[in-house]
């Protein structure tokens, strides 16, 4: 077992760290007023290969998990609005193509994808159908060289900024509701297309979209992996996808954790530091212990998954904890900056907020702990 982070590791986080200080914390104020993050900062991460994938003897490879989540933890701290953008790009709309594509669909998606050029994302949920992912009610009708899809998608990151979305929906009413569902990739130029971007307080600067769908032809080529398999399909994404959330998450709580010490340790009342209060000392080193706890099981999830290995009950239990330490250090942050940390455009805001969207993404923490239990009795053979 070996702890430390090698020297390319340590090498690519500096150069990533200093991405950030140049094309993203200068315009982060502006992009937070504008509620919308710029297609050029995708393609800033594009050009020099942070978009979680490489080209490789003409083959699109993935990058490290472990590596994904160091940066996804190290962008959030920042904004965890903006990592979450990044994150579906990579995670819910290239992943998907990676793991399921046909060779052709690869080779003209991937490569702009990767370049920040082309934009994707997910549509799964449905106003019926959170949790229960294969509940969805989108119709998919065969037509000659290809499918008609009806329906609407209720929530999609990225869907007023996307151009093209990977899109769930019942190809076979007949079939069992296991194997009913087939994944489309969808030009959202479409005709029949329409979005509408919701108000929403999480996760800002990135968008959420309510994708409709009307009579929108998609050509036979854009049917994704094997027809019928939607739902496994979407479901071993969300799987891979909580690796890298687990590492947003634990940013989430970074970054609200950093901004809690320093104000606590600027703060005077009573004559003393906030920090010197031995209340608030105590919570300053449970806080710093338990997030180290959640970084570790988030390492240890992107660390199983590059080895190969099976990582469904690591990644929930990565996402389960970072979740909730997130939650719990973000409202803890809050409060150390008073009443200040009410008004509208304080910088604190944000992280009890986006660790609140963070419990949602990937499945909800009742979700992770099914799955964790469901996984702890596979491994005794119980079930
Ligand atoms: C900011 C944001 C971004 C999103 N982005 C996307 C996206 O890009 N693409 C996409 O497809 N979706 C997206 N979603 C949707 C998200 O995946 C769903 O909100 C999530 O799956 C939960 O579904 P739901 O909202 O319908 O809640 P519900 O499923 O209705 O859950 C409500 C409550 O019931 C609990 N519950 C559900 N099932 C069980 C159970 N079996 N046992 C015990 N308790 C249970 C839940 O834990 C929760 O507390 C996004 C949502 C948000 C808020």
């Amino acid at each position: 077992m070996n702890f430390a982070m090698s020297d390319n590791l340590a090498r690519d986080l500096e150069k990533f760290n200093d991405l950030l200080r140049g094309h993203l914390e200068p315009f982060l104020n502006q992009w937070y007023k504008k509620e919308a993050i710029p297609r050029e900062f995708f393609q800033r991460l594009g050009q020099d290969g942070w978009l979680g994938f490489t080209g490789k003897n003409g083959q699109f490879v993935e990058q490290s998990y472990l590596k994904q989540t160091i940066l996804m933890e190290k962008l959030a701290t920042i904004s965890p609005g903006v990592a979450v953008a990044v994150m579906v790009q990579i995670s819910l709309g290239m992943v998907p193509l990676f793991l399921f594509g046909s060779e052709p669909q690869k080779e003209t998606y991937l490569p702009p994808a990767a370049r920040g050029e082309t934009l994707i994302c997910l549509g799964n949920t449905e106003r019926k159908a959170g949790s229960d992912v294969a509940n969805i009610g989108m119709e998919a009708k065969k037509v000659d060289g290809g499918w008609m899809l009806n329906g609407t998608k209720a929530y999609v990151t990225n869907g007023a900024i996307s151009d093209l979305a990977l899109i769930t929906a019942i190809s076979d009413p007949s079939a069992s509701r296991n194997h009913r569902l087939s994944m489309f990739l969808v030009d959202l130029t479409s005709t029949g297309v329409s979005r509408k971007q919701l108000k929403k307080r999480v996760w800002i600067p990135s968008d959420l979209t309510r994708l409709h769908f009307d009579h929108v032809f998609v050509p036979d080529e854009n049917l994704v992996g094997k027809p019928g398999k939607g739902l496994q399909q979407v479901l071993a994404t969300f799987t891979q996808s909580r690796i890298p959330i687990s590492g947003l998450t634990l940013g989430t709580a970074v970054g609200a954790f950093e901004a809690g010490l320093e104000r606590a340790c600027k703060r005077e009342i009573f004559g003393q530091r906030i920090a010197d209060f031995q209340a608030k000392s105590f919570e300053i080193a449970d806080f710093s212990s338990r997030i180290e706890a959640a970084r570790l099981l988030a390492l240890k999830a992107g660390w199983t998954k590059d080895q190969g290995k099976d990582f469904r009950m690591e990644a929930s239990m990565a996402k389960y904890l970072s979740v909730e330490i997130a939650r719990q250090v973000g409202v803890w942050a809050a409060d150390l900056f008073g009443a200040a940390s009410v008004m509208q455009d304080h910088p604190v805001h944000k992280f009890p907020m986006d660790a609140w969207a963070s419990s949602l993404g990937e499945g909800t923490q009742d979700v992770q702990k099914l799955i964790i239990f469901r996984e702890i009795m596979k491994k005794r053979d119980i079930i």
